[in-house]
């Protein structure tokens, strides 16, 4: 048996896809995606950082906070030997 023990068809093929079949249909596209609201909320900050090194003259080579961290250590490393 793959199916839950609440499934109604009881013939999803699998208890993934059972669980698919029976998960409201917007929490199931959110979650195949990888997307949530804290993922969001992550690319909406890594983007205002990334606006905000640009709005100082800084040309960053990504918009992901690793890129950015190792970027602004860069730039610091050469504002101490200056
Ligand atoms: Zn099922």
């Amino acid at each position: 048996m793959s199916c839950r023990s609440g499934c109604k068809t009881k013939d999803c093929g699998s208890y993934a896809a059972c669980c698919r079949n029976s998960a409201p249909r917007v929490a199931y596209t959110n979650s195949a995606n990888g997307w949530d609201a804290s993922k969001q909320k992550r690319w909406d900050g890594e983007l205002a950082r990334f606006r905000g090194l640009e709005a100082q003259g800084l040309e960053p080579p990504g918009t992901t906070h690793a890129e950015m961290d190792k970027y602004e250590r860069k730039i610091e490393a050469v504002v101490n030997v200056l």
